[in-house]
């Protein structure tokens, strides 16, 4: 920073600083790059604990302690076609930033590259699973986010399975690590036509063998979606409504790594730094790596 400049000066540095804030390995211009990252710092739906809008800024600070070589994918991060975008600017409105999202991913896939997205609630997922009708679509979640509406609202994160569902239809989602649903959300109709795989499923069979269930039913394009919640609290803690018994860390690593090639777009999202100790951002950062490392790597997983 000069030191020459007024106070005013130094706020629009400032500002362009913190605008500025990238994924230490995202060394491409738009135009050279595979994979596009870009934050959504919205969360104005989220019913107990705020702050996942501060999400995105903090997986790239946790990010910026990763080493860019990686030995398990045989890959240095910062060599390979990886931009950052920024932030998206959203306001308080559910169904406009939704709108939004939707309309960003349709860029970056015309453009036929992958959309990374971290978030920011779950409900702008909703937006970014429109660009995706031909895929199946893989969801880690603690919660079943099957409500039809939540709080008066359709587009709220309690909703986001049933929003993708009428965009996908049944058959088509498969959601892991589910230990949370309402009563309603049980009884819906519909609730059948999403296959939820529990944590304690997972726990008791392991996490191969409830791939292995699913995975012929899959088609070949995938959107997979991370709500942080769907680990268990003591892997990451940083998440707005914390679940007990969740799934590992490494059981969603596998599932990364055996369909990694088949992701078209992917998500991370409801991290909430105010909880965090820090494991939670670092975990984040690392999962992007994972899904990077194991689309790019020559390594079998
Ligand atoms: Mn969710
Ligand atoms: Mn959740």
């Amino acid at each position: 920073m000069g030191s020459h400049g007024n106070q005013k000066d130094h706020a629009a540095e400032l500002s362009a600083l913190a605008s500025l804030k990238r994924i230490a390995d995202a060394t491409f211009n738009y135009e050279d790059a595979r994979y596009v990252i870009f934050g959504v710092p919205f969360d104005y739906t989220s019913s107990y604990r705020r702050g996942s809008s501060k999400g995105p800024t903090e997986v790239r600070l946790a990010y910026d302690n990763l080493e860019s070589f990686d030995l398990d994918y045989g890959v240095d991060f910062s060599e390979l076609p990886i931009c950052d975008i920024g932030d998206i600017s959203v306001n308080e409105d559910a169904a406009e930033t939704v709108d939004l999202v939707e309309e960003v991913i349709k860029i970056i896939r015309n453009d036929e590259k992958i959309p990374i997205m971290i978030g920011g609630e779950h409900s702008i997922t909703g937006g970014s699973i429109r660009n995706f009708r031909e895929s199946s679509m893989i969801i880690i979640d603690a919660h079943s986010d099957f409500r039809d509406s939540y709080m008066g609202n359709r587009n709220n994160h309690a909703c986001v399975t049933h929003r993708s569902l009428e965009v996908l239809g049944e058959g088509r989602i498969f959601s892991f690590g589910t230990r949370s649903t309402s009563k309603e959300e049980f009884e819906d109709p519909d609730y059948g036509k999403v296959t939820f795989i529990r944590s304690e499923y997972v726990k008791n069979n392991g996490i191969e063998k409830s791939f292995s269930e699913i995975a012929p039913k899959l088609k070949e394009s995938i959107y997979f979606s991370i709500d942080m919640d769907g680990i268990d609290p003591s892997q990451a803690p940083g998440v707005g409504t914390p679940e007990p018994y969740g799934l590992r860390d490494s059981d969603v690593r596998y599932l990364i790594r055996k369909l990694a090639r088949k992701i078209k777009g992917f998500d991370i999202l409801e991290f909430t730094p105010d909880f965090d100790n820090g494991n939670t951002a670092m975990l984040a950062a690392k999962l992007i790596q994972d899904f990077i490392g194991s689309r790019e790597t020559k390594n079998y997983f």
